[in-house]
């Protein structure tokens, strides 16, 4: 499956002149939410990474995603795998489980974001899941920016902050180049960069 090719005809990689949540600018956005934006995508999706994870033996009864962008991820995950979807959000900066979800003690989850750039919402998200006594099993996303190791893909960076010790499943590595502020090139060219998600299609 060609992951870049569905991305790129759903308008999910934005190209132009992005300030990341990192502070660095980049070229290149992904915008998963519009390769989610059809359901049919989704599924086809959420269906590839279902199998990377059953080919691997790694069961689990629910899976959790960091609200708010990985929760659609998360649910077709979860009914790829036929088990729970519950998502964590964020009261007071703190990632927590709310609307009744809990995970019982021992019970096997999958963390599950729709990009996994450092992975630092998924770490949090696990550790709100640990606080209930749940074992996560896997972490998972349909995009990688390349700085996690993945199952089978790049070998990623210090800047990831999954735990090494839980594998990682993605569709695809996106290795785009990112800029500090006082290095990028494209500022010259473009100006100030644009916070993506704060314009439609910027
Ligand atoms: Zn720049």
């Amino acid at each position: 499956m060609d992951i870049e090719a569905i991305y790129k005809k759903a308008n999910a990689i934005l190209s132009g002149h992005f300030l990341l949540s990192s502070g660095n600018h980049s070229g290149y956005y992904l915008q998963s939410a519009k390769a989610l934006e059809d359901p049919k995508t989704a599924e086809t999706l959420a269906a590839a990474l279902a199998k990377l994870i059953r080919e691997a033996n790694i069961a689990a009864s629910v899976v959790c995603a960091p609200a708010l962008g990985g929760i659609l991820a998360g649910y077709e995950l979860a009914r790829a795998l036929g088990v729970r979807s519950i998502f964590t959000e964020r009261v007071e900066g703190k990632m927590t489980l709310r609307r009744g979800f809990a995970v019982s003690k021992g019970e096997k989850v999958i963390v599950c974001e729709d990009i996994i750039t450092t992975g630092g919402s998924a770490t949090e998200c696990a550790k709100a899941i640990e606080a209930f006594g749940g074992e996560i099993v896997a972490f998972a996303a349909l995009a990688n920016r390349g700085f996690c190791r993945r199952v089978g893909g790049v070998a990623g960076d210090s800047s990831c902050k999954l735990p090494s010790d839980t594998p990682f499943f993605a569709l695809a590595d996106f290795s785009f180049p990112i800029y500090s502020p006082d290095r990028c090139p494209l500022c010259a060219t473009y100006g100030k960069p644009v916070k993506p998600g704060s314009r439609a299609n910027a």
